[in-house]
């Protein structure tokens, strides 16, 4: 059992806020040699939540200098019209980053259209290349939600290597590239799913739990190993006492008991999703022109590669 007051609660809004105050700076030296990063959005249709995170993104591009270009295509854009778009996004050299928000239409394959945009300019880091480069522990564009996930983890535990290291999910998104790059860092790497048996047993073995599962408070304190460190990814809206509200997949105050620190759902992970599609944006404007490479280009500098 924990002293509740010596529990750190990772505030990943002040994280992110330090993470757009780098990219800002990147922006600044890029613009002395003449190189405005840019960054496409591309929505097709007009899904409420799809128009909020593509709004919040386009404001924080703004906020850090990131010149952002928005593609609003109505729901019915063909495959191919899409396709002719990200073809001329490619080879446009003042588009440096290309987002296509998901999901897609129902008529459009999702994986032909990742696959078409140019890895240097993938950031949200989906294209196979990239995801093929992640595995083989290559510097490449990472998905920015498991990049961000490892930036608290440095900035709150420190030495990562020889951690065991548990991530609830098994998605392209987050599961996959979150062991991936916990990996990198010399993690030992369990990854749980629906199909795990003994869930609860693997994880209370977790010096580090990463939940991705998208079930609210799925993991309380009996899954929980003392002084465990949780990044909890999920967001899951429910309702409770006649209000709607935001929870993790973690029950937060269950969870207090036994941790020595965790991220709060919400302002935990979420800030820094959006805040390394900007750092993938600049990261990608360097790759286009390897001259501006540096040592810390890549937001994963800091975890030593595998090869
Ligand atoms: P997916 O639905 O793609 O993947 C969920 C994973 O959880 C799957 O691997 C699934 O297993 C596993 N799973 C489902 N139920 C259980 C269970 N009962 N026990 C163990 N494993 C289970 O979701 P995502 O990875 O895209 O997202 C996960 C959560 O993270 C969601 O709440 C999402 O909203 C949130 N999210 C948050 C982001 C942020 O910025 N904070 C960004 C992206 C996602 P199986 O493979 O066997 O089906």
């Amino acid at each position: 059992m924990n002293s509740l007051s010596s529990v750190k609660i990772i505030d990943g809004k002040a994280a992110a806020a330090r993470v757009l105050r780098e990219v800002r700076i990147e922006v600044e030296q890029l613009m002395r040699v003449g190189i405005q990063p840019g960054l496409a959005v591309v929505l097709v249709g007009s899904d409420p939540a799809s128009q909020v995170y593509v709004r919040n993104k386009v404001l924080r591009a703004e906020e850090t200098g990131i010149r952002s270009i928005e593609h609003k295509l109505p729901a019915d854009t063909g495959e191919a019209a899409l396709l002719e778009l990200i073809e001329r996004l490619n080879a446009d050299p003042a588009v440096n980053g290309i987002l296509v928000q998901l999901p897609l239409p129902n008529h459009i394959d999702e994986h032909r259209v990742l696959q078409a945009i140019d890895p240097l300019k993938d950031v949200d880091g989906f294209h196979a290349e990239n995801v093929g480069g992640l595995s083989q522990g290559r510097e490449v564009l990472t998905p920015c939600t498991p990049a961000g996930c490892m930036r608290l983890l440095q900035d709150s535990c420190g030495e990562l290597a020889g951690k065991h290291a548990v991530v609830i999910g098994r998605s392209n998104i987050v599961g996959k590239p979150m062991a991936a790059l916990l990996l990198k860092a010399h993690c030992t790497v369990t990854v749980v799913h629906s199909r795990s048996s003994n869930l609860r047993e693997l994880c209370r073995q977790a010096d580090i739990l990463v939940a991705a599962v998208g079930k609210p408070r799925l993991v309380d304190a009996s899954w929980l190993k003392p002084g465990a460190v949780v990044i909890d990814v999920g967001i899951n809206r429910i309702e409770e006492d006649g209000k709607s509200r935001l929870v993790g997949d973690v029950d937060f105050d269950s969870a207090l008991s036994q941790v020595s620190a965790i991220t709060p759902v919400p302002g935990g992970v979420g800030p820094m999703t959006i805040a390394y599609l900007m750092q993938n944006t600049v990261t990608a404007a360097r790759l286009q022109r390897p001259a501006l490479l540096s040592h810390s280009t890549f937001a994963e500098a800091s975890c030593p590669s595998i090869s």
